[in-house]
């Protein structure tokens, strides 16, 4: 392999959707084929640099922070192969869910679930773990069945469940760290509809019949409105019924303008007044039933335009009630003004080593502070009640854990860490994030 590099870059400017992250003239890559990716993992081992790839920059962690160079792949994100009767889609590692979508539907075809926003690239998406919620179905990494991946010494090499299967469950959710994903197959399903049921209850009423809603709806989430005694509840499950959208008008107002534009004005005063929020809190729960049928993927994503920060916990899903009490009764007693409702998923086991999920049925804590305001304390609050439940922070969501806090909550930790010594001896796709994380 030549280490002349003849692929297109330029040094620029990088940061996060968040903000929180950024890193100024950076030695930016954008490879249009897996050649291309080769050959900057090959020049970038001749001269002793690392190699960072970055997917839409969705993380709040440092996980995609690029130190010497930065493989933007926007330019490589084409489908590869779609067979409908097998029901699989082979693509380039770099494309967003957004056009993965639309491609599959266009093919009568579907993700088996997505988590609430669709900017995210496939590999991006997996190499944190990223997931949506349903008891029934597992995270993102789960629903991919093979891989080609560039490693540090720019070979490529397959993986699935019946070829270097080790690398293969590693690299699902790899952090970044293994080697460059070229492409992904991922087992769809036909595509389906959703009937959405979205309502404000009691918190007490929703953890009271927790188990029921978990197990009888496909996908079921909540939102608790800190300040308040309230839940907005989402239902969603799978029917034959055709899509009976919400109208343009009623979309608008309410994902639109009230989701986004008055929620973010109400941050914003929340921000410049925080003694007001308690108050403005009230009118969240407001928004009434809703109830309307559309194509999956148009249920699952939605839009964000108000920006914040974000941490969350995978804990046994049994454990759920318990720390959500825990974490009310530590708003009540701090005196903290929170003006982002506390999300919380759940979803089915997987095997995969570094998953959040991996290994047992998982509930998923999420809290988020608005964008400029100090999410520190409030989240080390709740960072310590999930530590006594062995909490797995999201890879890609602010967290104060390192290595050595990490590694007993993980069954397979021992098997990454011996992938990662033999694929990446030189730490070639390292940075300071998952050196902290996986230990050097
Ligand atoms: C508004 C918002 C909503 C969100 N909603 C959810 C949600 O519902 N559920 C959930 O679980 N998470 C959610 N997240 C988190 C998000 O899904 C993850 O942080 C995800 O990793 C972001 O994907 P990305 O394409 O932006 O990847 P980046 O953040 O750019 O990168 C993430 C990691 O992927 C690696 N990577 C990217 N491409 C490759 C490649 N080709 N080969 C090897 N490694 C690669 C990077 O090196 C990095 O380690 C949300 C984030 C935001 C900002």
């Amino acid at each position: 392999m030549t280490t002349e590099i003849e692929v297109e870059n330029r040094t620029k400017n990088w940061s996060n959707w968040a903000g929180n992250q950024s890193v100024k003239r950076i030695c930016q890559y954008m490879p249009k084929s897996e050649v291309e990716l080769q050959r900057v993992v090959a020049f970038a081992a001749a001269n002793s640099l690392r190699v960072k790839a970055v997917g839409s920059g969705h993380s709040f962690t440092s996980v995609a922070l690029a130190e010497d160079v930065l493989v933007d792949l926007s330019n490589y994100d084409e489908v590869v192969a779609v067979d409908r009767q097998a029901k699989t889609i082979t693509v380039q590692s770099g494309i967003q869910l957004s056009k993965l979508n639309e491609i599959l539907s266009q093919n009568g075809l579907a993700m088996q679930n997505l988590g609430d926003i669709a900017y995210q690239t496939i590999a991006g998406a997996i190499s944190t773990s990223t997931h949506g919620t349903g008891i029934k179905f597992s995270g993102l990494a789960n629903q991919i069945i093979a891989m080609r991946v560039v490693l540090a010494d720019a070979t490529v090499v397959e993986c699935s469940a019946a070829l270097n299967v080790d690398l293969f469950n590693c690299a699902r959710v790899g952090l970044g760290a293994l080697g460059l994903i070229s492409t992904l197959t991922i087992q769809v399903v036909a595509a389906f509809n959703l009937k959405v049921i979205e309502e404000p209850m009691r918190v007490d009423d929703v953890l009271a019949k927790l188990d029921h809603h978990v197990t009888s709806n496909d996908h079921f989430e909540f939102f608790w409105v800190p300040h308040t005694g309230w839940a907005l509840t989402k239902r969603n499950n799978r029917t034959d019924q055709p899509a009976q959208p919400m109208s343009r008008i009623s979309n608008w107002y309410s994902k639109t303008l009230m989701e986004n534009y008055a929620f973010g004005a109400l941050c914003m005063l929340g921000r410049a007044k925080p003694a007001f929020i308690p108050k403005l809190a009230k009118a969240l729960p407001s928004s009434g039933r809703s109830e309307y049928c559309d194509v999956s993927y148009k249920v699952f994503a939605s839009k964000r335009i108000v920006r914040f920060y974000e941490m969350e916990y995978a804990i046994p899903r049994e454990a759920c009630e318990e720390a959500l009490n825990r974490v009310r009764r530590m708003v009540e007693d701090s005196g903290f003004f929170l003006n982002f409702p506390v999300e919380v998923r759940f979803t089915a086991p997987d095997e995969i080593p570094l998953s959040t999920a991996s290994n047992r049925e998982s509930a998923y804590i999420a809290v988020h502070i608005y964008k400029g305001m100090n999410f520190v304390p409030y989240f080390k609050e709740v960072e310590s009640i999930m530590n006594s439940y062995q909490g797995r922070p999201h890879w890609g969501k602010l967290h104060f854990q390192n290595s050595h806090s990490l590694a007993s909550r993980y069954p397979q930790w021992d098997l990454f860490q011996k992938v990662r010594n033999s694929v990446d001896p030189n730490r070639r796709f390292a940075n300071q994030y998952v050196q902290n994380v996986l230990g050097d």
